[in-house]
């Protein structure tokens, strides 16, 4: 099993750093900057193999150089985005596998938020990295993808087995919740999750990892299909997925 810390980092940003106690193989995940991880590296004594980037955005990739320069570490990511990838030395495709001491990743495209974006599926620690595909309680914005491609990228994620833990690259939960609340104010999953969201963000801790199934019962981006839900929008019958799909991407994008 992998070891996962998460470092907060800037306003709302998750680094994960990724260790495998056996072989010691240690990578890290969307590195906004490099102090926090460098340190944890040194308190832990340990040696950075991998830097895996989900997206090109700054905010995930905004430390790889320093990282690979102080580490000599190996900069995996998307093949489709190597030119927005700094110092990209790894180009996955869908469908490959990168690993960790014995710890597999398999890789998955989910474009949507950008066209380039992946995410890191590891079956044997039942975790998955999703960068900013899928926020519990919520999706990425569509900067550069169709809501239909977010939608075909979601479906995927929700074909993961239901106790996979999603480690999202942002703390968007609770301001997610209140958009999520909006639409369905009498789903009691989604009351008990607001509950348990309050009481951690209160303490300052984490949201995160949520998991699949949570994120199915609670998450209004992974239930266009759910009859209140439906409703809420006012969908008509002959609205498809991908159309209700659309309308809560639109409204959260006003809300
Ligand atoms: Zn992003
Ligand atoms: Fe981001």
């Amino acid at each position: 099993m992998l070891d996962i810390l998460l470092l907060p980092v800037l306003t709302d940003n998750y680094i994960y750093l990724l260790h495998e106690p056996v072989s010691g193989a240690t990578a890290v995940v969307d590195p906004a900057i490099a102090e926090p991880v460098l340190a944890v590296l040194q308190e832990n004594g340990w040696q950075l193999d991998y830097i895996f980037n989900t997206h090109h955005h700054h905010d995930h990739v905004g430390a790889n150089l320093q990282l690979r320069q102080a580490t000599g570490c190996k900069i995996a990511g998307a093949a489709n985005d190597s030119t927005r990838i700094p110092g990209i030395d790894i180009a996955l495709s869908d469908g490959d596998c990168i690993t960790l001491g014995d710890q597999t990743f398999q890789v998955i495209c989910t474009p949507g938020h950008t066209s380039g974006h992946i995410v890191y599926y590891c079956a044997d620690s039942q975790a998955l990295f999703c960068g900013d595909t899928l926020f519990s309680l919520g999706c990425g914005r569509l900067f550069e993808g169709t809501a239909e491609q977010m939608w075909h990228s979601l479906q995927k994620l929700k074909n993961l087995p239901s106790d996979t833990r999603i480690y999202c690259a942002h703390e968007y939960t609770q301001a997610n919740g209140r958009f999520a609340l909006s639409l369905e104010a009498h789903n009691l999953d989604l009351q008990h999750r607001l509950m348990e969201v309050a009481a951690l963000r209160a303490n300052n801790q984490p949201t995160l990892p949520s998991t699949i199934a949570l994120e199915m019962a609670t998450n209004p981006f992974l239930r266009e299909n759910s009859t209140s839900l439906r409703a809420a929008i006012s969908a008509s019958p002959d609205d498809s997925p991908v159309t209700v799909f659309a309308k809560i991407r639109k409204l959260k994008d006003q809300f």
